[in-house]
């Protein structure tokens, strides 16, 4: 093997990592694994290159890991199953949260560590996970570089106006503005677009990330125009936790007439809403796809309906439309959610291919059709270690 790149995705409850050894143009990957429940009941489970389980181990409710034990197990793992030749050469983060002044991957130092906690308010969900990863790993292993990869940087391309909130301009000034995120994912998608559709990279194209987390992004020549997530990632489509866009006016409501302060507030639209809150059974697709009961239906057909909404939104924000492209977990596997949210965008030129699109793609739009339809995996981890190698070698990444 040789040298290795390990890409860290840290959350609040889960650790996924993704070990890469850095050969030739693309890195290869060695094996993927992630930790899960770290705070109540820690299982880990790792596979190989060839997708076959490599370890798996959980631990006994009441014994938490924690984030700090969770990467003292990876690096013991990582010590029984690496080689004497081989050398974690750097490590590669996903951090949610950039601000305006961090636009491209940054090789972390403790002066800039300290700075990104400055958007932890802005993403409490996530940036202080992301920065804990960093900073236990630079405490216990200083010698190893560290890169912090932004969601946020792939749209700061978005014009002033797609950025403003009709607020007063000195809230703007201060950083209340909408920045957007899963960038990674859509800088992966705008890399390998022009491979399936070169009409589209270089026209308009809207993708829409539909995971546990979702949204859209309104991309003209391969950059970033619009998205639907905003200052916050609880903003735009409905998601498996989150309520995404909300009239301001409920949250007053929900504090003077429900009594709940701005932490309660945050666990409802944050945890307790989205798929979850409207079905009342759970945040995951697959679930509520096959469930009899008639809440499932309506969270589902409400989840389709708010991107049915921000679709056109955006493509009038666009001015037009050459191509949409489905990815993460529901966009590039579930044919019945893609199935509805093209039927739904026949207006805008789609002739849809329900053949394909059961096949799975990656063309789901018929020979002919004006609006092109695709499914296309994304790869966030690629895209972090690709900017890892590439920060660390000095060249732009
Ligand atoms: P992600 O956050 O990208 O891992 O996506 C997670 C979401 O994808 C969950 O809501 C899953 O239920 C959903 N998902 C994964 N596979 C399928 C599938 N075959 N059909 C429907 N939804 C799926």
């Amino acid at each position: 093997m040789g040298d290795l790149i390990v890409v860290l995705n840290a959350g609040s409850s889960s650790l996924k990592f993704t070990v890469y050894v850095d050969q030739g143009e693309k890195p290869g990957v060695l094996y993927d694994g992630q930790f899960e429940g770290i705070l109540t009941e820690p299982r880990f489970k790792v596979k190989d290159s060839a997708g076959q389980v490599a370890a798996e181990k959980k631990w006994p409710p009441g014994k938490p890991l924690g984030h700090e034990g969770a990467v003292e197990a990876l690096f013991a793992w990582g010590r029984d199953v690496l080689s004497s030749t081989d050398r974690i050469v750097a490590m590669g983060h996903r951090v949610v949260h950039g601000g305006l002044e961090y636009t491209r991957p940054t090789v972390v130092n403790a002066h800039i560590l300290g700075d990104l906690e400055r958007f932890v308010p802005l993403a409490p969900l996530h940036q202080p996970h992301n920065l804990a990863a960093i900073r236990i790993i630079a405490k216990r292993n200083p010698a190893i570089p560290q890169v912090a990869c932004f969601d946020t940087s792939f749209h700061t391309t978005i014009p002033a106006v797609a950025q403003a909130f009709a607020l007063p301009r000195k809230f703007t000034e201060q950083g209340v503005r909408r920045y957007g995120f899963h960038g990674l994912s859509y800088e992966y998608i705008a890399s390998v677009l022009p491979g399936y559709d070169a009409k589209a990279a270089e026209g308009r194209t809207i993708v829409a990330h539909l995971g546990n987390g979702a949204s859209l992004c309104a991309m003209k020549g391969l950059k970033s125009v619009a998205c639907t997530l905003g200052f916050t990632a609880v903003e735009g489509l409905m998601m498996g936790t989150r309520c995404g866009a909300l009239d301001p006016g409920v949250m007053l409501y929900l504090m003077d007439e429900c009594g709940m302060d701005a932490r309660a507030i945050e666990k409802l639209i944050y945890q307790e809403s989205g798929l979850l809150g409207v079905s009342g059974i759970s945040s995951d697709m697959r679930t509520l796809l096959t469930s009899p009961d008639p809440r499932a239906a309506e969270a589902v057909e409400l989840f389709v309906y708010r991107i049915t909404r921000e679709l056109g939104s955006l493509a009038a924000a666009l001015g037009g439309l050459d191509a949409i492209v489905f990815t993460a977990g529901i966009g590039e596997n579930s044919a019945p959610i893609r199935k509805r949210v093209c039927r739904s965008a026949e207006w805008l030129g789609l002739q849809f291919d329900e053949k394909a699109n059961e096949a799975g793609g990656p063309c789901i739009s018929r020979e002919g059709s004006r609006l092109k339809a695709w499914v296309i995996p994304t790869d966030e981890e690629l895209m972090i270690a690709l900017h890892t190698r590439q920060a660390l070698s000095g060249k732009a990444g």
